[in-house]
């Protein structure tokens, strides 16, 4: 079973949207499980500080690297097998290929930051390695945790049912997926595209192709460059990663 663990100083955010359709529901069937740590409980003096200010001075505060090593020396007890994530905006982006290969493992264990984030020796000192689920900063690691574990769940087995393996999904293949349409056949004066009506199989098959890749060059020209040199065989320039 998928094991999920949360490292937080708000553990009230957990299942939150993730107890909920899908995702709440293969927890329910225990198809994965999930664990929290209250951070503050590693937290060693009189007022329970979690947190200190900057070295070096600057606004704001960083997570102190002793309470957070034994908050992970907690989880890593528990849980050897599961790597630790911690969300940090400094981290390489996540990938759906880092998804899928998460979910194909014992589970994960995910640090979640608040305030400026946490102190750098932490990533030194433990096997911890940092996250980032976008170029944006939120106010603290727990949503982008939340979407981790999302994007994590949905791929385990019996989750998503046969029909829907997500084998055919944005980034499954480099490219974005294919627009979609349903009834009404007509609305507004718009209609949906002859050839999804035609019955065709090939021809929508190829249909479908071709509309992943122009979206795919016109929304991410980034994700067209390293799909476009993955098919040619042009070698990855330095920084570049195939996923
Ligand atoms: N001072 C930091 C931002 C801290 S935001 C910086 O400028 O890099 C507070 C916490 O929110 C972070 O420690 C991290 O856990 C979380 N967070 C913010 N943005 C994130 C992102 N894009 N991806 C993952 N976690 C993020």
């Amino acid at each position: 079973m998928f094991a999920a663990t949360v490292l937080t100083l708000y553990p009230e955010m957990f299942p939150g949207p993730l107890g909920l359709s899908l995702a709440g529901r293969a927890l329910a069937e225990g198809r994965w499980s999930l664990d929290t740590v209250q951070i503050r409980d590693f937290a060693t003096d009189r007022h329970r500080s979690v947190d200190d200010t900057p070295a070096g001075g600057g606004a704001g505060m960083v997570m102190k690297v002793d309470v957070l090593a034994s908050a992970v020396d907690h989880a890593l007890a528990a849980r050897p097998d599961c790597p630790v994530l911690a969300m940090s905006p400094r981290g390489a982006p996540l990938t759906q290929a880092r998804v899928r290969a998460l979910a194909a493992g014992a589970g994960v264990t995910i640090l979640c930051g608040r305030f400026e984030g946490f102190d750098e020796r932490i990533f030194e000192g433990r096997p911890v390695e940092p996250v980032s689920i976008g170029d944006y900063v939120l106010s603290g690691g727990e949503m982008g945790a939340l979407v981790l574990l999302d994007a994590c769940v949905r791929l385990l087995p019996g989750v998503m049912g046969a029909a829907l393996s997500g084998d055919d999904e944005s980034f499954e293949t480099g490219l974005l997926e294919y627009p979609h349409y349903t009834r009404p056949v007509e609305w507004e004066g718009r209609t949906i595209p002859e050839v999804l009506r035609s019955g065709d199989h090939a021809r929508i098959a190829a249909w479908r192709k071709s509309m992943a890749e122009s979206d795919t060059r016109l929304r991410r020209p980034d994700l067209w460059e390293r799909h476009e040199g993955a098919r040619v065989g042009r070698p990855l320039a330095r920084g570049d990663e195939r996923d």
